[in-house]
C-alpha cells in the first residue's frame, strides 16, 4: 500500500491541486447516493486507481474534471504569515468550455508562455516584444496516404522531430517555435496532422526563401516520411521526384506587429480544443488518442507547444508546479496546504466561501486566486474581546 502512495513523486500541494477534482466527483456522488466507498480514504490520491477505469470510465472521469473546473476552491496558507488563501482549480482540459475555448484558459497561458519565451530569447522585456523580430512560419502537412501512420503519441513525436531536425539545419540557431495541430479550422474531426513552425529572425534579414530552398526542405520531408516507413507506393506514384512534389510545406513570413502578434496567437489556441471534443469522441480512434485509453495514455499531458534552437523545453498544459509558482509569486511568499482542526485539507465552494467572508475581506491576487485580508473594525475588536472573556470566565469558574 505504501509503494502505491509513492508512485507519484508530487509535493502536497500538487496532489492537493489535483484532488479538487476528487473532492467534487465525492460530492457529487453523495448527493446521489453512488458513492464508491473507498473514495472517501483514497481522495488523496485519485490517480493510483486510474488504471482499474475502462475507457468510458476513463473518459468520465476526465469530463468530471472539466467539468468541476473552476468550482472549489483549495485552502492555502502562507508559511511566514499564516494568511489564508483560497484558490480555485482549473482543469486545463482542451475539452472544458473555460480552459479549452479560443481565448480560454489554455490558449492564455501558451500565450503569455510564448511571449515570456520570446522576451527571455531576445533579451528584451520591452512592452511590444514583437516589434524586435520579424517572423517566419513554415507549416508541414502529412499527406493524406500517410496520415494513418500518425495515429500514436510515439508517431506525433517522431513527426515533430524530423520538422526539427529540418528546421535546425535549415535555420541554425534561431529561436523556433513548433506547434502540432491535428486538426483544420474546418472539418472539426477530419485528423488533418500538421506542425506548424515559427522561426524568429532578426530585423532586416531578407525574408523571401528561393524556391530552391523550399524544394531542399521539400525533399528532406519526403526522405525523413520514408525513412519513417511511408511508402512511395502508397501515394500511387513511381518516381522519387514527383514523391517530393507531393510534400505539402507552405511558408509565409510577417513583418508587421499587429500580424506577427495575430499569428503566434493563431498557432497556439488549443487544437484540439473545446470545438472539437464531439468530433473527437464519436470517433473511437482518435477518442483513444486524444482522450486516453486503458491500454495507452495518448496524447494527455503531450506538449504541443515546443521550443528549439536557443529556446528551451516546452509547454504543458497542466503545470501545477508552474501554477503553484505563480500563485506564491502573487502571494509574496511560500505557500502549503491549509487544513482544518480535523486535519482534514480545505475544500471550499465558492459558496461557502461567501457565507464565510464579506467582500471586503477577499483580495483577488490574480484570477480565482484570494487572500483573506484582516479588516480591523470596532465590532469586530468588541466582538473578539467579548469572547476572550468569555472563554477566560470559562477557564476562571472551571
Ligand atoms: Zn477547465
Amino acid at each position: 500500500m505504501n509503494k502505491l502512495w509513492n508512485v507519484s513523486r508530487k509535493t502536497d500541494l500538487e496532489t492537493a491541486f489535483d484532488d479538487v477534482f476528487v473532492h467534487e466527483e465525492n460530492e457529487a456522488q453523495t448527493v446521489d447516493g453512488s458513492g464508491f466507498p473507498y473514495a472517501q480514504d483514497m481522495s488523496s490520491d485519485g490517480g493510483v486507481f486510474k488504471h482499474l477505469l475502462d475507457d468510458d470510465e476513463r473518459v468520465n472521469d476526465e469530463m468530471n474534471k472539466a467539468l468541476g473546473c473552476g468550482k472549489t476552491a483549495l485552502g492555502l496558507e502562507g508559511v511566514q504569515t499564516l494568511k489564508r488563501y483560497y484558490k480555485f482549480i482549473y482543469c486545463y482540459r482542451w475539452f472544458c468550455r473555460e480552459c479549452g475555448s479560443k481565448g480560454g484558459r489554455i490558449h492564455k497561458k501558451r500565450m503569455s508562455g510564448i511571449l515570456r519565451k520570446i522576451e527571455g530569447a531576445l533579451e528584451s522585456q520591452e512592452k511590444e516584444i514583437v516589434d524586435k523580430f520579424d517572423l517566419r512560419q513554415f507549416v508541414f502537412t502529412l499527406p493524406v496516404q500517410w496520415r494513418e501512420r500518425f495515429l500514436s503519441r510515439k508517431a506525433i513525436n517522431s513527426f515533430y522531430r524530423m520538422v526539427e531536425r529540418i528546421i535546425k539545419e535549415e535555420f541554425p540557431s534561431k529561436p523556433s517555435i513548433i506547434y502540432f495541430h491535428p486538426f483544420g479550422d474546418r472539418q472539426r474531426g477530419f485528423y488533418h496532422p500538421h506542425m506548424n513552425v515559427h522561426i524568429l529572425e532578426e530585423k532586416g534579414q531578407r525574408l523571401q526563401i528561393e524556391p530552391v530552398q523550399l524544394e531542399r526542405i521539400k525533399a528532406k520531408f519526403y526522405r525523413a516520411l520514408v525513412s519513417y516507413g511511408c511508402r512511395k507506393e502508397e501515394l500511387g506514384l513511381n518516381d522519387v521526384r514527383s514523391g517530393i512534389n507531393y510534400m505539402n510545406v507552405h511558408y509565409s513570413f510577417q513583418t508587421r506587429p499587429g500580424m506577427k502578434y495575430h499569428r503566434l496567437k493563431y498557432m497556439s489556441r488549443p487544437n484540439p480544443g473545446y470545438l472539437n471534443y464531439d468530433a473527437v469522441k464519436k470517433d473511437p480512434v482518435l477518442k483513444a488518442l486524444f482522450l486516453g485509453s486503458v491500454k495507452d495514455k495518448g496524447m494527455s499531458g503531450f506538449m504541443y507547444v515546443r521550443y528549439f534552437n536557443g529556446f528551451r523545453g516546452g509547454l504543458k498544459d497542466i503545470d501545477r508546479k508552474e501554477e503553484i509558482r505563480e500563485a506564491e509569486n502573487s502571494a509574496g511568499e511560500r505557500l502549503r496546504v491549509a487544513r482544518d482542526r480535523d486535519g482534514h485539507i480545505m475544500y471550499k465552494k465558492k459558496s461557502e466561501i461567501n457565507l464565510l467572508y464579506r467582500e471586503k475581506e477577499l483580495e483577488e491576487l490574480s484570477e480565482g486566486f484570494f487572500r483573506v485580508v484582516e479588516i480591523k473594525r470596532k465590532k469586530g475588536r468588541l466582538k473578539r474581546g467579548k469572547d476572550s472573556r468569555q472563554v477566560s470566565g470559562i477557564y476562571q469558574t472551571s
